[in-house]
């Protein structure tokens, strides 16, 4: 197997004394964390993730679709119909909208934004309303011709709710866990802000 010992072959093409240029924006950043949160889903067919914001671009609340708090994921259906309703996901998932609202880390959502991947569905456009959101920043809308949709923006717009789509300004980010160690290696001579753990302080 070919090895790599030169840590120079590496070295990313950024200019370290400058401002980065490539940050996220705010938006992407909040769709990006509402997404990220979707992955915690168990939901095979959909994972959806929700992320609510305040004025202050501060995080107030994160929720995915899932089961309800004691109905165990592995004892619950999964599955989207079925002969008996009962036997499937439907009367029991709690979607991310309602458990980003319920898991708010505020005293409320008042007139804050909440950033979800699918268009809210009438019973989340609810509790939108309900709990005094402002504005509803969706990714897909793919249920758009379906009457629980339909009536969410019947719901929205006698409400005063502002709702768009929003496409992050990439199609994708990846998360790379090992970047956090690549400028230790590539540029360890002439870093002075990041100091070896092991370092013993002198004062
Ligand atoms: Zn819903």
């Amino acid at each position: 197997m070919e090895q790599n010992n030169n840590a120079q072959v590496s070295k990313p093409e950024v200019n370290l004394n400058k401002k980065r240029e490539d940050y996220l924006e705010w938006p992407d950043y909040f769709m990006a964390v509402a997404f990220l949160s979707a992955q915690r889903s168990k939901d095979p067919r959909t994972q959806v993730g929700a992320c609510i914001v305040n004025s202050e671009k501060k995080i107030v609340g994160i929720g995915y679709n899932g089961m309800p708090n004691g109905c165990h994921d592995d004892e619950m259906p999964w599955g989207r119909v079925s002969d008996d309703i009962l036997d499937s996901k439907k009367l029991f998932v709690c979607h991310a909208e309602l458990n980003a609202v319920l898991n708010k880390n505020s005293a409320d959502v008042k007139n804050c934004t909440i950033y979800v991947a699918l268009f809210p569905c009438n019973e989340c456009a609810k509790i939108v309303i309900q709990s005094g959101i402002k504005e509803v920043i969706y990714y897909s809308d793919k249920y758009k011709d379906v009457a629980e949709f339909k009536a969410s923006k019947i719901m929205f717009d006698k409400a005063g709710i502002i709702y768009r789509q929003y496409k992050p300004s990439c199609d994708k980010i990846v998360i790379d866990f090992t970047k956090i160690d690549s400028y230790r290696s590539v540029d360890a001579s002439t870093v002075d802000d990041l100091k070896d753990p092991t370092d013993t302080p002198t004062s």
